[in-house]
């Protein structure tokens, strides 16, 4: 009987929830789509073909149980549902709001590889998971057995986190360090509030709490503000690094020390911390505020995309992207410039900076058109300058959105025997999670560079495994001679 209610999707068309207007949505910061109805909810769960093989869930980096709880929802047992999708992952209201879902789990839909349109898998996740949150259903973890020893976790961003739930359902002692003074990494400050509104991450943050996750915040480990690396390990049993990465990309052309000329995650932090009440004296005095402006935003990724779409609602007089590829080869997610087209932005695709100009503050960007040439050893086709092509734009603000970078954390950390790779990402055995230091273990970003929130995820509860088997491995060991003794 409950096949019945599945494989709709030849009657049923796909159907998101309801999208706000561009017109309304340019003038706050509050998240573009509704939330599913009840019965919206069901019938889109509906459509999945229940595959024997489901690569939705093959290409999710958590590997849910998708089909199951689309049946579920389909058949409104909804608590259920929530159980099987908290099994796998952390944060679901999250990804199923900002996972890049065409690349992942709904890319890789049997229903979008035939023509039919993809099972809106991500927004289902999040309507299951909103809803549980409502109806009360998301209960503190109250570990059957609480351990004497404690982890250290540095960085509360989605890695950390999802480590320290993991390791709390384990009853070990969890105590969290971050230099930030709210939980929640990018998820906080980097991702803007028309992606992921912060109350949705507080809410989580809370549940946390509520676990007997300890966070110590304003904690800049083997900075001025915090404690040394060398302490935290003298503390804890076992550290987990998480830490992502921060140092930004910097332009090479002239004129870019130019005043007006800001980095991507300055600007994009202090319009987050404007809408959670804070007090920004950078964003009161106009230099991170593109209200008036015109704003030229230099990157093609997610970053970038954020970037133009908050300068739009900040109620810039104009707003252009310039990319050096064209919309084909750009690494940021297509449904996000769609959206960011929908609300007026440009996209200027095979161009990039080649001076900024002005009298002490910026003025104008002269760009080059670019061209795409023979691949190059990535096999991505490289792009090259077309001679003679300069033009000018007009720019009082430039935000410069080109990716990140590890920093260099042996150094930070005072610790030089923890191995890092040729980029400054460090390294792990990807069995354990465990880096070269013993009971020292990373993931996230500061081990993958520059990735997504899921795979962050995915690293934490790897690492609270490996964690926890490293724990278990030195009480066998401690108890082993008494257990001798006793024979
Ligand atoms: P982070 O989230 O960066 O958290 C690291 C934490 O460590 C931070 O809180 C930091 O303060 C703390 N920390 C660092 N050093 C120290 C120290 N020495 N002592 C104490 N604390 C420290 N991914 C998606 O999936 N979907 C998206 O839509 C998306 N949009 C993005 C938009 C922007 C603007 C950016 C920058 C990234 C975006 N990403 C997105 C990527 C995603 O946010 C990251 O991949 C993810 O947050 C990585 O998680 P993490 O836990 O490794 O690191
Ligand atoms: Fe899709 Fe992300 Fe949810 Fe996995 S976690 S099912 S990739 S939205
Ligand atoms: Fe359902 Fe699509 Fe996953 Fe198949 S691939 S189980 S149709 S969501």
């Amino acid at each position: 009987m409950a096949a019945n209610k599945m494989m709709q999707f030849v009657s049923v068309p796909q159907r998101m929830p309801e999208k706000r207007p561009a017109a309304a949505r340019k003038t706050d910061f509050a998240e573009i789509y509704a939330r599913f109805t009840p019965d919206r909810a069901a019938e889109q769960a509906s459509r999945c073909e229940q595959c024997g093989i489901p690569f939705c869930q093959v290409h999710c980096p958590v590997h849910h149980h998708i089909p199951e709880w689309l049946r579920l929802t389909a058949e409104g047992r909804l608590e259920e549902a929530y159980e099987i999708v908290a099994g796998s992952n952390n944060l679901p209201e999250m990804c199923g709001r900002i996972c890049p879902q065409d690349r992942l789990c709904e890319g890789n839909c049997v229903l979008e590889q035939s023509g039919h349109g993809t099972v809106t898998i991500g927004t289902v996740e999040r309507y299951i998971t909103d809803t549980a949150f409502d109806m009360g259903w998301i209960k503190p973890v109250r570990p059957l057995q609480e351990r004497a020893e404690s982890v250290g976790i540095i960085g509360a961003g989605p890695a950390g986190l999802a480590c320290a739930e993991q390791l709390r359902k384990h009853g070990y002692q969890v105590h969290v360090y971050d230099r930030y003074d709210r939980v929640g990494g990018l998820l906080i400050y980097g991702i803007p509030g028309f992606k992921l509104e912060k109350h949705v991450v507080e809410r989580r943050t809370q549940h946390f709490r509520d676990s007997g996750v300890q966070f110590h915040l304003g904690a800049d480990v083997g900075g001025r503000s915090g404690p040394s690396f060398a302490e935290l390990r003298a503390r804890h049993d076992a550290l987990f690094i998480a830490t992502g990465v921060y140092r930004a990309r910097d332009l090479a052309a002239p004129g870019s020390g130019l005043a007006g000329i800001v980095p991507a995650l300055a600007y994009l932090t202090a319009s987050n911390r404007k809408t959670l009440g804070d007090d920004v004296p950078a964003f009161d005095d106009g230099t991170l505020n593109a209200a008036g402006k015109h704003v030229v935003v230099i990157g093609g990724g997610d970053t970038a995309m954020d970037c133009v779409r908050t300068a739009v609602r900040q109620g810039a007089k104009s707003v252009k992207c310039l990319y050096r590829r064209d919309r084909a080869n750009m690494p940021g997610s297509m449904r996000e410039v769609a959206h960011a087209e929908e609300e007026g932005v440009e996209f200027v695709w095979l161009s990039a900076p080649e001076a900024f100009l002005g009298d002490g503050k910026v003025e104008t960007v002269r760009v080059h058109r670019m061209r795409l040439g023979a691949p190059d050893a990535s096999g991505r086709q490289a792009p090259e300058i077309v001679p003679g092509s300069s033009f000018r734009l007009e720019a009082d603000l430039v935000i410069k959105a080109l990716g990140f970078d590890p920093e260099p954390i042996p150094a930070m950390f005072g610790e030089p025997g923890l191995k890092v790779s040729r980029w400054g990402t460090i390294t792990i055995d990807w069995s354990s999670m465990m880096t070269s230091l013993p009971g020292v273990f990373a993931g996230g970003d500061i081990v993958r560079g520059a990735s997504l929130v899921v795979w962050g995820i995915r690293d934490g509860r790897d690492a609270a495994e490996g964690i926890h088997a490293y724990l278990a491995a030195g009480r066998a060991a401690r108890n082993a001679p008494q257990a001798l003794a006793l024979a």
